[in-house]
């Protein structure tokens, strides 16, 4: 059974309950690494002056960014291992088994993926 890194539970420890109950349902059955959970304002600014991010973390906040009114991360970038940045069809594999895990716990989530606009397959966030 595929386990998650020290540093993918650090990040999923950052998130919402909601999230890591689905990633830690989800990691049973595909290997997967979680690449960032939590940014602080000054980590979504620097996401977004990386070309990372199109959210600058000030005039609109990520769903990642955390503050003293939401101490937890809403959103999650997750990505099956070994990571392969291109392969769309193994996200999108990926993609089915985390919505059918997070559809049996009862938690709707959002997968970047399925964005018309800026396709972003690592994320996953909470319906809000
Ligand atoms: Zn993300």
């Amino acid at each position: 059974m595929p386990k998650f890194s020290i540093s993918s539970i650090n990040k999923l420890n950052t998130c919402h309950p909601d999230l890591q109950r689905i990633f830690n349902d989800v990691i049973k059955i595909r290997d997967c690494t979680v690449i960032c959970g939590a940014r602080t304002q000054e980590e979504q600014q620097k996401a977004f002056a990386g070309g990372f991010s199109k959210i600058d973390g000030i005039n609109k906040k990520s769903m990642h960014q955390i503050s003293d009114e939401r101490p937890l991360s809403l959103a999650v970038d997750v990505l099956p291992y070994p990571i392969k940045w291109d392969d769309k069809k193994g996200h999108e594999d990926f993609a089915r088994a985390v919505k059918v895990t997070a559809e049996q716990l009862g938690i709707d989530i959002v997968w970047g993926g399925d964005w018309k606009s800026f396709s972003d397959r690592p994320h996953w966030e909470l319906k809000v």
